[in-house]
């Protein structure tokens, strides 16, 4: 556990900002089972070739990728997932009328289902409990999908078009959703403090939303359980567990 006065510093700052921006990656959510990427035990850490499973043109070109992604959504562990006390001391931040935007990279949904608001909430990277068709645009619940792949299809197809259909999260190659990136963007511009939770900041241009509010004149905090390119513009850095630490800082249980 951390020392305490780093705590308490960090949980001053709080108090005193008035519009708090928190950025979360993949580390928030791996104390609620769902691994991250990059960490020690993450899937692309364990299995480099999984890295092509989330590059869009290799999905749109090889039916043997969209099969395995099919195989990969109906095993992925968001679907058994719960919040953990990090997803909650973000809660307990937006109740306490800080919180001024979440920012997360992160496709599992926990941070809505553990009650931030969605008006707060920016999911940059997608949710992964909608489909989307990559032709018409079509988009709907991906249980109903699911249940197609599990009833013995493969790679299914949008059934208004044919198209080829995909969780509607942004994989490497493909544009992000210009509204969401554009308030993320501002948002950084917009904080006292920004607070970077459970990311590497090695997926751009989200990472530079760190030295975004930096420039602009932000505390910033990082609270990984590894460095990142970004610690040396932090105004702390902390590399304990978010699910022991994050509720230290923002007050929750
Ligand atoms: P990343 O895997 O690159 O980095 C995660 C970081 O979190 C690592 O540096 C790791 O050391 C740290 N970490 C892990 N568990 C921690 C813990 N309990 N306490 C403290 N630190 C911890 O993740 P990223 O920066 O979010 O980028 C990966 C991309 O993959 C994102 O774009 C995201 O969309 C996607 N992704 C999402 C999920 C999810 O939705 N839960 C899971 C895996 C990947």
């Amino acid at each position: 556990m951390l020392s305490s006065a780093i705590i308490e510093s960090v949980r001053a700052w709080i108090d005193a900002a008035r519009r708090v921006v928190v950025l979360t990656g993949a580390g928030i959510s791996t104390d609620s089972d769902i691994p991250d990427f990059r960490g020690p035990n993450g899937v692309w850490t364990r299995n480099p070739a999984a890295e092509r499973l989330s590059d869009i043109r290799h999905y749109t070109a090889d039916a043997e990728v969209r099969k395995a992604s099919w195989r990969g959504r109906i095993e992925h562990p968001v679907w058994s997932a719960t919040p953990n006390a990090g997803h909650l001391a973000l809660v307990a931040l937006e109740r306490r009328g800080k919180l001024h935007a979440l920012i997360t990279q992160n496709i599992d949904g926990l941070h809505l289902r553990a009650g931030n608001s969605c008006e707060r909430v920016l999911e940059v990277h997608g949710n992964l409990h909608q489909a989307i068709c990559l032709a018409c645009g079509w988009k709907g619940a991906m249980q109903a999908v699911l249940t197609r792949v599990r009833a013995g299809d493969e790679d299914p197809r949008c059934v208004t078009c044919g198209g080829i259909l995909k969780s509607d999260t942004i994989s490497f190659g493909q544009a992000l959703v210009p509204a969401v990136i554009d308030r993320a963007m501002q948002s950084a511009h917009e904080t006292d403090l920004l607070l970077a939770v459970g990311t590497s900041l090695r997926v751009f241009p989200v990472a530079n939303i760190v030295p975004i509010a930096k420039a602009a004149g932000a505390r910033v905090v990082i609270m990984n359980a590894e460095p990142t390119q970004f610690d040396d513009i932090a105004d702390a850095v902390l590399n304990g567990s978010i699910s022991a630490e994050l509720p230290r800082v923002c007050g929750g249980e």
